[in-house]
């Protein structure tokens, strides 16, 4: 039996979006914003709701180091850091690259370092082989005397997706006749958690290429949330904000964020809330989010990750707003 851990104050704020609403051309009171951006460790963003259940697990379990896998640029990888620093438990954090990675680091990386993690760089092979370095970690660090948890990627384990039952139900009980929540999907734990709590129809998830087959990773984690069968086919989820790839910045995504910024004064990531932004927008535009209908825009956070991808931003949004003198 595994006791959640608090990380941070609940609920979160919900907000509305009227001046995007209407730019989209929606109702007033149509859209809204559960702000989980603003949670309140380490920069916040979903992955807290998540490391509440896991980090109680491995406090539960005696544990002294917390370790886990992620991009470079992991805001996963940063909040297991935050929540390290917050209970006094070492960190380990495997990345793929070489210590040479970390040069000239920003984002998230260097977040990181102010919280305390170490960094065991797992070299340039393949990302999937990742779980098998993080398990030889662990062995490491047991040899030493330390007593490591293992927390997976993204903290999407059936474990780890019960933050956002928990998060969803916060949600109902803000806001009532919710006919759609918008949510970037990466490991899949935080559109699970919320298919848990608010049924397969109401959740659109948009898809930001972080896993091969995110509906399989869905549905297999809403499977073992509440322990009934949910096929992929009858997920909600869009596939059309991918671009080029995980974390490689495409047009939609950047106007997403310059929208949301330039009407609600709201940041957006590049590579998951932009995303879900750009998968919401064009929900309204092919009729999937109408007018009249109410939907909740799930603000997942991932700030640091815009100064980790600062070149792409800055250059166009620098070209758009120059201010000339008359
Ligand atoms: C990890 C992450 C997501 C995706 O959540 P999953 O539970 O991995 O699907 C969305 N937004 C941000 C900012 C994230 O860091």
């Amino acid at each position: 039996m595994t006791d959640k851990i608090a990380l941070s104050t609940w609920p979160t704020p919900l907000e509305p979006m009227p001046r995007l609403a209407e730019t989209l051309g929606l109702r007033e009171g149509d859209l809204w914003i559960k702000r989980d951006d603003l949670i309140g460790l380490g920069g916040g963003g979903n992955k807290v709701r998540k490391l509440e259940w896991t980090v109680g697990a491995a406090l539960a379990e005696g544990a002294d180091t917390l370790v886990t896998t992620g991009a470079a640029q992991s805001n996963h990888a940063r909040l297991t850091a935050a929540a390290g620093a917050r209970l006094g438990l070492d960190v380990v954090l495997v990345f793929p690259g070489t210590p040479q990675s970390a040069t000239g680091s920003s984002g998230n990386l260097v977040l990181d370092s102010l919280f305390g993690a170490r960094v065991f760089w797992a070299g340039e092979g393949d990302p999937s082989a990742l779980a098998g370095v993080a398990d030889d970690v662990c062995e490491q660090l047991r040899r030493t005397g330390a007593r490591p948890y293992l927390i997976p990627f993204g903290g999407s384990s059936p474990l780890g997706a019960r933050g956002y039952l928990d998060g969803g139900k916060e949600l109902l009980a803000q806001l009532a006749d919710i006919e759609h929540v918008v949510v970037a999907l990466g490991s899949g734990g935080t559109m699970a958690g919320l298919v848990g709590a608010l049924g397969e129809e109401r959740v659109l998830g948009v898809h930001c290429g972080a896993v091969a087959e995110p509906a399989v990773a869905v549905a297999d984690l809403a499977g073992a949330l509440s322990r009934r069968n949910h096929t992929p086919g009858t997920l909600r989820i869009r596939m059309d904000q991918v671009g080029a790839g995980y974390g490689v910045l495409h047009e939609p995504v950047l106007e997403a964020i310059q929208t949301a910024a330039t009407t609600e004064g709201i940041v957006l990531d590049p590579v998951y809330s932009g995303r879900a932004m750009a998968g919401l927008i064009a929900a309204v535009r092919d009729g999937e989010l109408r007018r009249g209908q109410r939907a909740v825009f799930l603000h997942t956070g991932g700030l640091p990750g815009l100064f980790g991808h600062t070149q792409t931003v800055h250059r166009s949004v620098a070209a758009l707003h120059t201010y000339e003198a008359v």
